[in-house]
């Protein structure tokens, strides 16, 4: 019994018990996301390979709630979902994407000739805008992509709040691989100071203005670190030189070195053009981290291990987290005292046991897409376009 146990170490385990659900309720849980998985991916196709995707994802996804719910800790899981699903399996089917479809995974000018360059999230903000105030698409990929991004993204970040940058987005894994390398940090970098915390909202607002006026996507063309993985540019003439070593080093310091000396995801806090748009929107987001003030002892384990800075002192004096809060775990298996949790907007009602099989299903309906490309590519030697 909790109550019984007097040493420290044997209080805080008590503490965190609140965090776990029961056997029954866990399994309940885990057994439900599987079964709306099956529903979602299983139906239409009984080919033997997509049975056998459905299979794994089903697997996966009720494993995963599962422990999650059961054991009461969020992060490490969430990361084998993001990390080595999003990451590794998106980054797999895009390269051979690239590799089969137009024969290189450099973007060629052919490709951005014929319009064919994949489209990808982060560009939503600078090419809807142009789009639906001058009418240009100024992006080289077909309208119909952007629409089809569009949606997708718009909707899962009304599900899932800023819950997109913890749980879904196939290019957030890469920080947060680097950021999760180490025990501790060789720089620690607790808060962020107010100027930084506002830059990413201006460079949104600077994107916009400019792709607006120039009606080119500057950040794609120029700037985007991503694209040291992704899209690495031809590079023949010597402005393409300068352009290739700004992608070079920007990834080197906001994707790879930056999160890995500091443990803190660089890229995701500072130059995402999408995080102010996930941010904003998040708000009206109904599931919300919030800290018990009651509870809390005031450690400051959680500001100190939230790699997206999104608690201080401020915020957790009135018991919440910023509205850069990724919804991703990780301060509520530090914090001592158990004092974190889900919560439902505006009240004090628990809702982890909504919002991870939420994130789940949201997260492996999008990286079974990712696999069926894979096994296309296995099995015919083809690979269907993605958006
Ligand atoms: S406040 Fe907690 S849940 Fe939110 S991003 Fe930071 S560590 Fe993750
Ligand atoms: S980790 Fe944060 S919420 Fe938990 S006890 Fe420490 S200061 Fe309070």
């Amino acid at each position: 019994m909790c109550q019984l146990n007097k040493s420290k170490s044997k209080e805080a385990r008590c503490d965190k018990d609140r965090l776990k659900y029961s056997l029954a309720v866990s399994l309940t849980a885990a057994v439900i996301t599987g079964l709306i998985l099956f529903f979602l991916i299983g139906h239409g196709d009984s080919s033997s390979a997509h049975l056998a995707i459905t299979a794994f994802i089903v697997m996966v996804g009720t494993a995963i709630t599962f422990f999650i719910l059961w054991t009461g800790r969020v992060n490490l899981l969430r990361m084998v979902t993001f990390i080595g699903m999003d990451g590794l399996i998106f980054t797999i089917a895009l390269s051979l994407e690239h590799e089969v479809n137009r024969g290189s995974i450099l973007l060629t000018s052919q490709a951005l000739n014929n319009n064919s360059a994949p489209i990808c999230p982060i560009t939503i903000p600078f090419v809807a805008v142009p789009y639906f105030i001058e009418g240009k698409m100024i992006f080289p990929s077909p309208v119909t992509s952007l629409f089809a991004v569009l949606f997708m993204w718009l909707g899962l970040v009304l599900i899932l709040g800023r819950g997109w940058c913890g749980w879904i987005c196939f290019f957030g894994w890469m920080d947060q691989f680097f950021a999760s390398l180490l025990k501790k940090p060789i720089i620690p970098l607790e808060n962020s100071p107010k100027w930084a915390k506002l830059f990413p909202y201006a460079f949104m607002l600077f994107l916009i203005l400019v792709s607006a006026v120039l009606l080119i996507p500057i950040f794609c063309a120029y700037m985007c670190p991503l694209r040291i993985i992704y899209d690495p540019p031809g590079v023949t003439t010597t402005f393409q030189w300068i352009t290739a070593l700004i992608f070079v080093t920007g990834g080197l310091i906001f994707l790879v070195i930056g999160p890995l000396l500091t443990k803190k995801r660089l890229f995701c806090s500072f130059i995402c053009p999408l995080m102010p748009a996930n941010s904003i929107i998040g708000v009206i987001n109904p599931f919300k981290v919030k800290i018990d003030t009651n509870l809390c002892k005031k450690c400051g384990l959680c500001i100190k291990n939230c790699e997206l800075f999104a608690i201080n002192e401020e915020s957790l004096a009135m018991g919440k987290t910023t509205i850069e809060c990724a919804k991703c775990g990780k301060c509520m298996d530090k914090c001592p005292a158990g004092a974190i949790d889900y919560k439902l907007m505006f009240t004090d009602q628990r809702i982890r046991l909504y919002f991870i099989p939420l994130a789940i299903i949201f997260n492996l309906l999008i990286v079974s897409g990712f696999v069926w490309m894979i096994v296309q590519y296995l099995t015919t030697g083809e690979i269907g376009s993605i958006p």
